[in-house]
Formats: C-alpha cells, sequence, structure tokens
C-alpha cells in the first residue's frame, strides 16, 4: 500500500507535503508531484497539509482519480528508487496521464 497523489495537485504543486515526508519520497515532475509507492512508509503525515486534498491513502483514492495510482507508480518505471527526492530535484517530465491534461491553474 502507498499514498498516491491525484489531479488537483497538477500546476499547483506548492509543496506543502516534501516538508513533511520523514523519508523523502515524494518527487517532483515537471507539472505534479509523485509518490514513490515502494519508498513511502504509509506514514499519513502529507495528506493532511496538502492545500488542494490531492493526496490519498492508495484504497480511499476517489474512482475518478483510480489512474493516477498507475500514474505514480509507472512515473518511476525509468526512475528505479532512487532513494531521496531531494537530490533529484526537478524530473522534467510527467507520467502521460498528467501530460495530456489541458492546464490545470487559474
Ligand atoms: S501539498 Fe498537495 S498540491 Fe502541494 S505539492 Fe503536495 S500534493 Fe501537490
Ligand atoms: S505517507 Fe508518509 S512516507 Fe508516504 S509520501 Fe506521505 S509523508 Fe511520505
Amino acid at each position: 500500500m502507498t499514498y498516491v497523489i491525484a489531479q488537483p495537485c497538477v500546476d499547483v504543486k506548492d509543496k506543502a507535503c516534501i516538508e513533511e515526508c520523514p523519508v523523502d519520497c515524494i518527487y517532483e515532475g515537471q507539472r505534479s508531484l509523485y509518490i514513490h509507492p515502494d519508498e513511502c512508509v504509509d506514514c499519513g503525515a502529507c495528506e493532511p497539509v496538502c492545500p488542494v486534498e490531492a493526496i490519498f491513502y492508495e484504497d480511499d483514492t476517489p474512482e475518478e482519480w483510480k489512474d493516477y495510482y498507475k500514474a505514480n507508480v509507472e512515473f518511476f518505471d525509468e526512475l528505479g528508487s532512487p532513494g531521496g527526492a531531494s537530490k533529484l530535484g526537478l524530473i522534467e517530465r510527467d507520467h502521460p496521464v498528467i501530460a495530456a491534461l489541458p492546464p490545470q491553474a487559474e
């Protein structure tokens, strides 16, 4: 099990969640952040601080955003398990589900 970042983060990315994560497993893509499914320890610290309620426990992800579980997992297909997001910084790409979205922010 893991936590998942869903659509409300796209084009918002205020990064409040990153500050809370004790294992540095929230990675920054071009338009969204992504939680590493194997590095996340399910502590839940990130979920309440997200101002747009983008973070869900895997099983509690709303039906309309179920694809985001896959997006968070597949984002790491090429990266593997880097063991820490801060050393990577911005990763200049997104999962195709997110890359295909029209601009979300006002
Ligand atoms: S706190 Fe929410 S909106 Fe901000 S970066 Fe994290 S998931 Fe995205
Ligand atoms: S649940 Fe905990 S370990 Fe997982 S991403 Fe959120 S803060 Fe990090």
